[in-house]
């Protein structure tokens, strides 16, 4: 199974602690994690094997959601920050978008993440 995931920059250290807290559960699984460019440096640096795309800003939201449309990706965990503006705002919405058109999880926040963590 295939996980993307990706933080703005006020929530990457949440992104990083829930892998932590779900480290048994995703290696269980099997999942394979891709995640934007940023994100991705600092959940690989925490240890864990992701694949890492564009950053956010450059596309990475977009490469993700084409892997959504695609039926690559099975699931989406998304911690946005609501306090913070993003030049990439456009992408965003398409990623969710398409989550929605391909129904596909998505998680916005890690109260949701948890629970669709403990449903695979
Ligand atoms: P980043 O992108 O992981 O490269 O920071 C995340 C985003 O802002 O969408």
């Amino acid at each position: 199974m295939e996980i993307a995931i990706i933080a703005h920059d006020g929530k990457k250290a949440e992104m990083v602690q829930f892998l932590n807290e779900h480290k048994a559960q995703l290696l269980q699984k099997k999942v394979s994690l891709i995640s934007t460019g940023t994100t991705g440096k600092k959940v690989k640096k925490a240890g864990f094997e992701v694949d890492r795309l564009l950053s956010g800003p450059l596309g990475g939201d977009a490469q993700i959601a084409a892997r959504v449309a695609e039926g690559k990706c099975q699931m989406v965990l998304f911690f946005r920050d609501p306090l913070a503006k993003h030049p990439h705002e456009p992408d965003v919405l398409m990623l969710m978008r398409l989550c929605d058109v391909h129904d596909v999880p998505l998680a916005t926040n890690p109260a949701t993440a948890e629970l669709l963590i403990k449903a695979i």
